[in-house]
Formats: C-alpha cells, sequence, structure tokens
C-alpha cells in the first residue's frame, strides 16, 4: 500500500515533466568492515552515489586502502571525534561557549586526516546535527564548500547546505529499522511538500548508519535502492554535485567587492 502511494506521488511529478532527486548519506565510518563492505556492495550494486560521513579521530590509512577505486563514493568529514560535550539532553562536541577560533582550529585538524581519503570533499557534517552558533562562519573561515545536518528543505546559507530527511533507523531504545511504511510514507510527504512548494529540485536525503544496521534495514535498503533506480522515476544525485548547484547568501561584503 505505501509503494503505491509512493508511486502515485511519482506519478503526479512524472504528469509536471519532472524526477524527484535523491542522495545518501551513510554516517560513522572510521575504517573497514564486514558492514561497510555491505554497504559499498549496495552502492556498486545499484550504480548509486554515496557520501561517507567519516569520522576522524584515529588512524584513516586502512580506511583510506578500501576506498581507493570505490568511485561512487564521496567522503565528507564528520566532526572531529563523535564525543559528547555539551551539557544537557542535545549531544554536541562543541560547547556553545566555545569560541570562533576554537572552533575552527578542531575542525581544521579533522580535515586535515579526512582530505586524504579518495573522494574526499571539504562537506562537514555535525555530529548528533549540533549546530554551534559559529559553524556558519568556521565554514567559510576554513574554506568548506557546504555542509550537511537534517530535515531544512531549501536551506539558504553562508555556505551551501544540503540535509538528510529520512533516518532508515530509529534510535530510541537501540538502534533498529524504522520499519517500510514509515520510510515510505514520510518519502510520500517530503515529495508531495517539495511538489506543491515548487521546490521540484530541493533533494532529499537518506541517512544510513552502516554499523547499526539490522538484517530488516539492510534488506529494505537494498530493495529501495533497485526499486528507484528500476523505476526511472527518481535521480539519485551526488553530494558535490548537488552543493556545486546551490544558491547561496551573498553576504553583504562580497556584494560591494
Ligand atoms: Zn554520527
Amino acid at each position: 500500500m505505501r509503494w503505491l502511494l509512493l508511486q502515485q506521488e511519482l506519478g503526479r511529478w512524472r504528469k509536471a515533466g519532472r524526477k524527484p532527486v535523491l542522495w545518501w548519506r551513510d554516517d560513522d565510518a572510521r575504517a573497514p568492515s564486514a558492514e561497510l563492505d555491505r554497504l559499498l556492495t549496495a552502492a556498486a550494486a545499484h550504480d548509486t552515489p554515496l557520501t561517507l560521513a567519516v569520522i576522524p579521530d584515529g588512524d584513516l590509512k586502512a580506511l583510506s586502502a578500501r576506498l581507493a577505486g570505490e568511485t561512487l563514493v564521496s567522503v565528507a568529514q564528520h566532526g572531529v571525534d563523535h564525543q559528547n560535550r555539551r551539557d544537557g539532553p542535545a549531544a554536541g562536541e562543541f560547547p556553545h561557549a566555545w569560541m570562533r577560533i576554537r572552533v575552527a582550529t578542531q575542525m581544521r585538524a579533522g580535515w586535515a586526516k579526512v582530505s586524504g581519503l579518495p573522494g574526499a570533499v571539504q562537506v562537514f557534517v555535525p555530529p548528533w546535527n549540533d549546530i554551534h552558533p559559529e559553524l556558519p562562519a568556521v565554514l567559510q573561515d576554513c574554506g568548506y564548500i557546504g555542509w550537511s545536518a537534517w530535515a531544512e528543505t531549501a536551506p539558504l546559507e553562508k555556505a551551501p547546505r544540503v540535509d538528510t530527511h529520512v533516518d532508515l533507523l530509529r534510535w530510541r531504545g537501540g538502534a533498529r529499522f524504522r520499519g517500510e511504511g514509515r520510510i515510505l510514507e514520510r518519502l510520500r510527504e517530503l515529495l508531495a511538500e517539495r511538489r506543491q512548494a515548487g521546490l521540484w529540485a530541493a533533494p532529499v536525503g537518506l541517512l544510513t548508519h552502516h554499523l547499526d544496521h539490522d538484517e530488516a534495514a539492510w534488506r529494505f535498503l537494498d530493495r529501495f535502492i533497485a526499486w528507484t533506480q528500476a523505476s526511472g522515476d527518481i535521480a539519485w544525485r551526488a553530494l558535490p554535485d548537488l552543493l556545486a548547484e546551490l544558491p547561496v547568501e551573498i553576504s553583504p561584503v562580497a556584494r560591494k567587492g
């Protein structure tokens, strides 16, 4: 039933002569693993571009070797060490009292490690989607070409931002597959919202975490990507391409030239 409703929505896009844009981000890679192999195999099997958000807190040499030749994969920087330093219920790496220079120093050190990986693009993915108040300024200070967090549809920011919107997992009480019905219904809603707002090019991001998938999550992921590719009604795009096409906020200083 959910597949049918999603197909109906895709039919509305087809009638309008449009194709929804999807992109795929997987978080928390640090090293090769059987799960990473399974993820890369799924991307390759369906010829689908994938962005790995990599945590730069250890030796990335083994991961670098594993990613050599993986032409569908781009690599972004997932925070600095994925440690929570915030007080209170919301997690984040950088206490919000930290000054801009301190955040920038940490982020630069992380990027120095990630930048050596095959497919690396200078894109920042903040763990737990925590947005330090100085983050947009630091992204500019450090030369990031963009960033990615959660849930915004067509954000206009100082640095290009492409978010994810559909999480394969649910997290409360332990990570597990969110469920086919919930995922397909959420995707249908997001596509309907974009169609109704005329935001045809606003991408929908699929978020996965290969180290946390249960078997049901893996099976759905494979089936879902195969289905989208077979339908021909969805355009999977690579993150670097999406970022390159985004409009950005022009600051008054830049405008003065
Ligand atoms: Zn993470």
